[in-house]
């Protein structure tokens, strides 16, 4: 299958997609996931993406669709694929569609997390991940950890994204509603876009994805 999913910051997408990338068998990929891996190894594509990443903004689009597009060619995304955070403004959703055009692919689904703004702000200031991988978050009030900063899972050092401030989550809503959303009337048009509330336990809201992709597959 090839799916993308879609949603607001804190929607939950990086911990859904974990799940149903390994329910599907497709491997996961998260542009976030990328630029984070380039900074933490101090590369010049990590430096560049930093500062926008900092101030809430978008990385610019010429720098982005190329690394999604050398994640999704390689081997292991051959059959199929979840894309968390990319595409997330209809011209990236433009070359995504011309990348499987030329590969005579489809995707199957848009998955639409569907969170209150409020909630959302609650959810990304508490938010903690685990620094050897971002599929372990924790939160200070809703999940704590067992022991202060330490991972429950594997005893990495769990920390704040600097983009998790307040302030930055601010921006980032406001570039998701004006960059990101318009992505879903770009889907809908083609007949792809399946909307499901995020809110409620990971589990429960992991099932409601599987049943919802799995309606839309038999439809
Ligand atoms: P995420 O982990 O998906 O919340 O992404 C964290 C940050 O990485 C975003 O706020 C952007 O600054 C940057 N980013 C991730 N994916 C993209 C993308 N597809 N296009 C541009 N910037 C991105």
């Amino acid at each position: 299958m090839r799916i993308v999913l879609v949603g607001p910051p804190g929607a939950g997408k990086g911990t859904q997609a974990a799940f149903l990338a390994k329910n599907l068998s497709i491997p996961h990929i998260s542009t976030g996931d990328l630029f984070r891996a380039n900074i933490s190894q101090q590369t010049e594509l990590g430096k560049l993406a930093k500062s926008y990443m900092d101030a809430g903004n978008l990385v610019p689009d010429e720098v982005t669709i190329g690394m999604a597009k050398d994640r999704m060619e390689q081997a292991d995304a051959v059959g199929g694929f979840l894309l968390d955070g990319f595409p997330r403004n209809v011209s990236q959703a433009e070359a995504l569609d011309e990348a499987l055009k030329a590969d005579e692919v489809k995707l199957d689904a848009v998955l639409d997390l569907e969170v209150p703004e409020d909630e959302v702000v609650k959810r990304i200031a508490g938010r903690r991940i685990c620094r050897n991988d971002s599929a372990h978050v924790f939160h200070v009030e809703y999940k704590q950890p067992k022991s202060e900063g330490v991972c429950d899972v594997c005893g990495g050092e769990l920390y704040q994204r600097g983009d998790d401030k307040e302030e930055t989550v601010r921006k980032r809503l406001e570039v998701y509603h004006s960059e990101t959303e318009p992505i879903i009337d770009h889907y809908r048009a083609q007949g792809l876009v399946v909307t499901i509330s995020a809110l409620g336990e990971v589990a429960d809201v992991t099932e409601r994805a599987m049943a919802a992709l799995k309606k839309s597959a038999e439809a």
